[in-house]
């Protein structure tokens, strides 16, 4: 036996079978290229499927590869195995032979004997072939040609030993397998361990597939006309058989592999380590391999299955006290060993890990807490000697850990330990009621009621977004009543009111705060603020704990969202400036909303705004955000104020003292909102809407700051998805759909004009020559599809007819003959006038193509009454 490394015995494969007449094809991809129904490229012979199809003609009838292949998700997956038996990973690398209707099953059996026990020098007497039950050709070629002694050919099932369909039908047939007796080297009982039918200690290692038979969907077999052979052999069993070793995993491939992982990790390749760390070997190369074409964890298809297979690697990497980012590292490994053979793992090395740390960092900071959870659980469970996990259990993973469902499901699999799905549902449903629950009917409260005889709350937003203070008040909310208790328990909706808030209340056109507040352990969370008689009331639920009257809490409002606020805010206030400005003094607001994400603005004005009227005023505000004016908030006596010319909604209330906001050289106003600092601090401005809502009032929406960046980006990603579309460049996109219009425009026009052909004048135009009925017509712009009805349905009715009809249209001509007369040959007759450009194709009594555009169609008439009326008078019909 040669003892060879694995770049050699890539190598020797290759040259051997090119010797052969073999053309070498390169690895084709791990994604398949044109096959959506595969998920990963699974062996050799995918990327040849079109040839063995005869979908395409090949342009060899040999070839031979080394294929990169993995066996992980979908229908073929060896994700399961990997860490369990010593031959399996999830990628490997195939050896292969190929033949595409050139030799058969004498020649393939014969190849792999040579190679295996000539080239690389395995014993014979150590070798076995399995063959299908009935194929007795196989069995007569290994016993009488190779001579393989015939108690070491075992006849095997459908099951191992016959392949294909591919899909509901196709080519099929059955394989030969070849295994080697590895019983002394993995300590094996002889006594026990018989046949390779029932025994791991005998290893296949290559296996040669017949396609013999097409199979239809009646499962009924036909032998192909052109056979192939396919054949597959793992790079790894065979590095593994040559160097001596137990497993895949202490061959020369994986060395470096291993050594990174003892290296990263501080452990031996020793004792129990040495599961995991064949895991965590395997899994990365799939990875790595994968990640170097673009495919990265994600939540669907591919992705998913690297998801699963990197959060695998993890929990394998749990079991040798490793908690933290590992594999990225490894994959240093898997360069060093493959990256001569594979340069797009060197190339893309640093992405692929960038990515996976990151990836393994959220596994990490989430889901590791669970899945240690989860092995003390299985843990107890085995040792009471039950196999099934509580639904409770998988229920609180689910919940509050943040495990996700399948990684639970993957656990217990691995595990032996199936999962109480039926209360695990029961709990779900559960749980959806009670999200039911939640603070959106508030609004038909009578709020001036509930606040009645309640201590004021002083506001300190403008100054803080974080407050202390007391609970001077609570109420509980339920079945659309408000009661006032002394305490709020966990899951209950209520109402906290304190002596003092950072929380705006909802009030002129500024929607109120959300945020949570706290004391302790205790969690409340705010879904709204709101205001009366200057009582600010927080609309919470209780998330966690309870909260009593008196208790000290910590007030925190949601800081970005407040900060949106503000921009639309003052942009609210800029706007109605360059409102006056731009369209006159007699713009007064009617009504406001003041959102995080958008700004609402009611107007008196008599007409909608032109385009140069919105842009305009979306310059005005901009050029104010640009200049980065100081916001000034100050106190005023009101008569003060209004006689300052500052501006009052008089829809609303004011006290004696006012606060006015002031924007100095362009706006001032009576306001209690929120305001930012300086106009930079809105960023940029847009007017996305303009519209009425009553007779003389207009709308406008406007959308500032983050938002607005939002909102462009949001319509970037619409041009750049229509320029794919279109496969266009972006400042193409009109231009381009101008012209798809102008094409439809004329397309339907043209359809209108063309004339439906009825079967009468068909018929009518029909003349008799020779006692043939024959006519050669002319349409404009026919329908070609109703011209081949109308030429069926004649044939059907009437006897000897020829019928050709010509559709004109202004960029082509397309024709269609049909004809009842067996003894006509149509092609023949079109064949004859091609010298006049008439080409076209079919059968021989029915024929489509097309005539070139300035061809004499009287010319072509005049022959082709000629040419069928001399070819039938060659005949006695
Ligand atoms: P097994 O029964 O061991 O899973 P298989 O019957 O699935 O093998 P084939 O589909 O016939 O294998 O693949 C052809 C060859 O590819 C096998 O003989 C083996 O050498 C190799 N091979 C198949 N699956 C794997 C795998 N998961 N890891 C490594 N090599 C494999
Ligand atoms: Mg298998």
């Amino acid at each position: 036996m040669k003892n060879l490394p694995s770049k050699e015995i890539r190598e020797t494969f290759l040259k051997f079978f090119e010797s052969k007449g073999h053309k070498v094809v390169e690895s084709s991809s791990l994604i398949p290229a044109d096959d959506p129904t595969l998920l990963f490229t699974t062996a050799g012979m995918v990327q040849f499927k079109p040839y063995f199809l005869r979908e395409k003609t090949p342009l060899f009838t040999r070839a031979t590869s080394v294929q990169k292949c993995l066996r992980a998700g979908g229908k073929a997956s060896d994700l399961e195995n990997v860490g369990k038996t010593p031959r399996h990973h999830t990628f490997f690398e195939m050896l292969g032979n190929f033949s595409f209707g050139d030799y058969f099953k004498r020649e393939a059996i014969k190849f792999a004997w040579e190679f295996i026990t000539e080239v690389v020098q395995i014993d014979k007497n150590n070798l076995y072939v399995s063959i299908y039950k009935n194929d007795d050709e196989s069995f007569e070629i290994w016993n009488k040609e190779i001579g393989v002694s015939a108690d070491r050919i075992i006849r095997l099932g459908e099951k191992d030993n016959f392949w294909g369909p591919p899909g509901d039908e196709g080519p099929c047939g059955p394989c030969s397998e070849i295994y080697i007796d590895l019983r002394d080297r993995l300590g094996y009982n002889k006594e026990e361990c018989k046949s390779l039918e029932d025994c791991d200690g005998f290893l296949e290692f290559w296996n040669l597939v017949f396609m013999q038979y097409h199979q239809d969907r009646n499962g009924n077999r036909k032998e192909l006309e052109f056979k192939g052979i396919d054949t597959g052999m793992g790079l790894e069993r065979l590095a593994m058989i040559l160097q001596n070793k137990k497993s895949v995993y202490e061959t020369d491939i994986f060395e470096p592999i291993i050594r990174k992982i003892c290296e990263s990790t501080s452990k031996k390749y020793e004792g129990e380590n040495v599961i995991p760390m064949n895991v965590i070997a395997d899994h990365t190369r799939a990875i790595t391999f994968v990640g170097a074409e673009g495919v990265y964890p994600s939540n669907e298809g591919r992705g998913y299955v690297i998801r699963r297979i990197l959060r695998r690697a993890l929990r394998y990497a749990g079991k040798i006290g490793i908690n933290e980012p590992i594999i990225y590292k490894v994959i240093d490994g898997v360069v060093e060993s493959m990256g001569s053979i594979y340069p797009e793992i060197v190339s893309k090395k640093e992405s692929v890990k960038k990515v996976i740390k990151v990836e393994e960092e959220r596994y990490f900071s989430t889901v590791n807490r669970g899945i240690q959870y989860l092995s003390g659980v299985i843990e107890k469970i085995k040792d009471m000697k039950l196999n099934t996990l509580p639904g409770e259990e998988v229920f609180k993973l689910y919940d509050s850990m943040g495990v996700p469902i399948d990684l639970v499901e993957d656990i217990c699999n691995d595990e032996g330990i199936s999962i109480e799905w039926s209360k695990f549902n029961e709990l779900m449903e559960e749980q959806k009621k009670r999200g039911k629950i939640s603070w959106k009917s508030t609004d038909q409260l009578d709020l001036t009621l509930i606040t009645k005889n309640i201590d004021q709350t002083k506001y300190v937003g403008d100054q803080h977004y974080e407050y202390e203070s007391n609970i001077t008040s609570l109420f509980r909310y339920s079945n659309g009543k408000v009661e006032k208790v002394n305490s709020l328990e966990e899951g209950e909706l209520g109402i906290i009111v304190v002596e003092e808030t950072p929380f705006y209340g909802e009030g002129g056109g500024q929607v109120g705060d959300i945020g949570i507040i706290i004391s302790d352990e205790n969690v409340a969370i705010v879904n709204d603020t709101k205001k009366s008689n200057d009582v600010y009331l927080h609309m919470v639920k209780i998330d966690k704990g309870n909260f009593s009257i008196g208790a000290k809490v910590k007030l925190s409002v949601d800081y970005d969202r407040k900060k949106s606020i503000a921009r639309h805010h003052t942009s609210t206030h800029l706007l109605h400036a360059a409102l006056r400005k731009v369209l006159g003094d007699h713009v007064a607001q009617s009504g406001s909303l003041v959102e995080p994400n958008r700004l609402r603005f009611d107007f008196s004005h008599y007409s909608s705004l032109s385009e140069s009227e919105i842009e305009s005023i979306e310059n005005e505000v901009n050029e104010v955000i640009l200049k980065n004016v100081e916001v000034i908030k100050s106190l005023m006596n009101k008569k003060d104020a209004i006689s300052s010319g500052a501006l009052a909604f008089f829809g609303d209330k004011y006290g004696d003292v006012v606060r006015v906001v002031e924007i100095p050289g362009f706006s001032k106003e009576l306001c209690g909102g929120t305001h930012v600092n300086r106009t930079g601090d809105i960023g940029m401005f847009k007017i996305v809407k303009e519209e009425s809502v009553a007779s003389g009032i207009r709308r406008i929406t406007a959308v500032a700051g983050k938002a607005l960046l939002n909102y462009f980006k949001e319509r970037e990603k619409i041009i750049e998805s229509l320029s794919t579309k279109l496969s266009t460049p972006p400042n193409e996109i009109i231009n381009r759909i101008e012209s798809l219009m102008n094409k439809v425009k004329e397309l339907e026009q043209r359809k209108a004009a063309s004339k439906q052909v009825s079967k009468e004048e068909v018929i009518s135009s029909l003349s008799d020559i020779g006692g043939i009925k024959v006519t050669f017509s002319v349409f404009n712009d026919a329908d070609m599809n109703q011209l081949g009805g109308i030429i069926d349905t004649i044939r059907n009715e009437i006897n000897d007819v020829v019928i050709m009809l010509i559709s004109k249209g202004n960029e082509n001509i397309s024709f269609i003959c049909g004809t009842n007369i067996d003894k006509l040959d149509l092609k023949n007759v079109i064949n004859q006038l091609s010298g006049l450009g008439i080409r076209g194709g079919g059968r021989k009594d029915f024929i489509r193509g097309g005539i070139a555009k300035d061809s004499d169609l009287e010319k072509i008439k005049h022959e082709f009454l000629k040419i069928v009326s001399l070819s039938l008078s060659k005949y006695d019909r």
